[in-house]
């Protein structure tokens, strides 16, 4: 990829770095966990970016078996 110049943080102006995260997101299966996805992190809140290629890229593998069934912790809020 080429050098780009810094993206900032569109909602606090924060420095924004290449991480590589596990990501939750809602599929037609429900919430999926996405691991070792590519991603844009605000370094001081936190907000994620995601580029077209790789929303694109969740969304596709959402629609295959997925490589492993993990069970999620769940609370109910009474
Ligand atoms: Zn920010």
């Amino acid at each position: 990829m080429d050098q780009q110049e810094q993206m900032r943080c569109y909602f606090c102006g924060g420095e924004v770095v290449a991480r590589q995260i596990t990501h939750f997101r809602q599929t037609p299966q429900g919430t999926a966990e996405f691991r070792g996805v590519p991603c844009e992190v605000c370094l001081v809140c936190g907000e994620k970016y995601f580029s077209p290629e790789t929303v694109r890229r969740m969304e596709e593998l959402s629609t295959m078996p997925a490589h492993e069934y993990v069970q999620l912790p769940a609370y109910d809020y009474v």
